[in-house]
């Protein structure tokens, strides 16, 4: 099970590129190893990138809903058609998510949807470690059932390398105060990560508050919410003060930029973040609201929409960025991803430096964070085995888009 990858250029984690070689001893980096020596004269190998914020199986409504705000595009079209899914539907919905990640340079992801089995087995299928966060939400009663099913799934994936459980209380406006409580309370006894959509859209503060009385971020800290396995989904509206209590937290903020603004919901506070020292990492959020699912894409889109909106080209420089794409979610996952060092997770992706958006090759990082081509990826490794090199090493490609027409037009059907 040991590798050798030779004389390609290596992105260190100081940023500097090193052409050395790389070892690795079943699924991670290691000083030296024997094995199958491959040869990758022309190649960069760089971290496999960590997408925080994510609805794998919402591929399935990707192009649905277009130019309709939040609600409209929530209860309108996308809930109506949750209700209709099946758990054959969530597997091949998370599959072609999954793909597209791979093929994006995604290596982690954390998901929060329904159907956890069906998500973990998509993932196992295609070789992507990832979180898989049991949606949750009291709305229709059945709150209870869903937080058994969370910490069942969470126990069964406990020696699990690829995945793990985590839980997933969806919003503050789907989840009654006692039971977002209650979720917290039983998160605690677990190591695992926790991730909610806080302060998405302007009106849900306004809204919180005059049905409970008290500010979002007070109720959540009152409960014990921000911890440092918290990962909050989007905090576009947060203010000032409440970023500086979610650093001192220690939490993590998961930026969307695309799906915000696609949205209209807004420009998240991420300037200001990172300024008070909260951890920021990057997030596609669904296929429903991006519509792709590419963190590269994200890496260039952030920082452009925080200098645009404060007239400030200083704002997120490449190796915060570049951080915030890979390395900085190590601080909130239970996986040694995000960099290319001895010990680490062997989660990488090889890059074609003779891509016309990679030369001149002076700025690499320059290349990798603002003119990256997806389509330079030539190889992706997750765990020390090779998924994909051009084509789909684990699963049937072609296989899975055609199941995935077919499960696309039955759930149009049955509407
Ligand atoms: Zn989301």
């Amino acid at each position: 099970m040991s590798k050798v990858l030779k004389n390609a250029l290596v992105l260190e984690k100081d940023f500097s590129l090193k052409k050395h070689t790389l070892y690795i001893e079943n699924d991670r980096i290691a000083d030296f190893a024997m094995g199958e020596v491959e040869d990758l004269d022309g190649m960069l190998i760089m971290p496999g990138l960590v997408n925080t914020h994510t609805h794998a199986a919402m591929t399935l409504f990707r192009g649905i809903a277009e130019d309709v705000d939040l609600n409209e595009w929530l209860f309108k079209y996308i809930f109506p058609r949750e209700d209709k899914l099946t758990e054959k539907d969530i597997y091949i919905g998370s599959l072609v998510g999954f793909m597209e990640m791979v093929k994006n340079g995604i290596t982690t992801f954390v998901d929060m949807y329904f159907y956890e089995d069906a998500i973990a087995q998509a993932a196992k299928d295609i070789g992507i470690r990832g979180i898989v966060a049991r949606g949750l939400a009291d709305t229709d009663g059945k709150g209870e059932k869903k937080l058994l099913l969370a910490e069942e799934f969470i126990k069964k994936h406990k020696d699990d390398l690829l995945v793990k459980g985590g839980f997933g209380p969806h919003a503050l406006y789907t989840c009654s105060t006692d039971y977002f409580k209650e979720i917290i309370d039983v998160s605690k006894n677990y190591d695992l990560p926790i991730t909610f959509h806080l302060l998405e859209s302007p009106d849900e503060r306004d809204n919180f508050k005059r049905e409970v009385g008290i500010e979002p971020v007070e109720f959540l800290d009152s409960i014990g919410a921000f911890g440092k396995n918290t990962i909050i989904a989007h905090g576009t509206h947060l203010n000032d003060d409440e970023l500086r209590l979610i650093s001192k937290r220690g939490s993590t903020l998961s930026y969307n930029p695309t799906s915000n603004a696609k949205l209209g919901n807004g420009i998240a506070p991420i300037k200001k973040a990172v300024e008070v020292g909260v951890n920021v990492t990057l997030g596609t959020d669904s296929a429903a609201s991006n519509n792709s699912l590419d963190i590269f894409s994200e890496m260039k889109f952030g920082p452009l929409l925080q200098r645009a909106k404060f007239h400030d080209p200083k704002i997120l420089k490449l190796e915060e960025i570049f951080k915030m794409g890979t390395s900085n979610a190590r601080k909130v996952l239970p996986f040694d991803v995000g960099t290319l060092e001895s010990g680490m997770l062997a989660d990488l992706i090889v890059v074609d430096i003779g891509n016309v958006s990679m030369v001149p090759k002076e700025n690499m990082l320059a290349n990798i964070v603002y003119a990256f081509d997806t389509a330079s990826i030539k190889r992706v490794m997750i765990g020390g085995k090779w998924v994909y090199d051009g084509e789909f090493l684990t699963v049937d490609g072609k296989k899975v888009i055609e199941d995935f027409e077919k499960a696309y037009s039955d759930l149009n059907a049955s509407l």
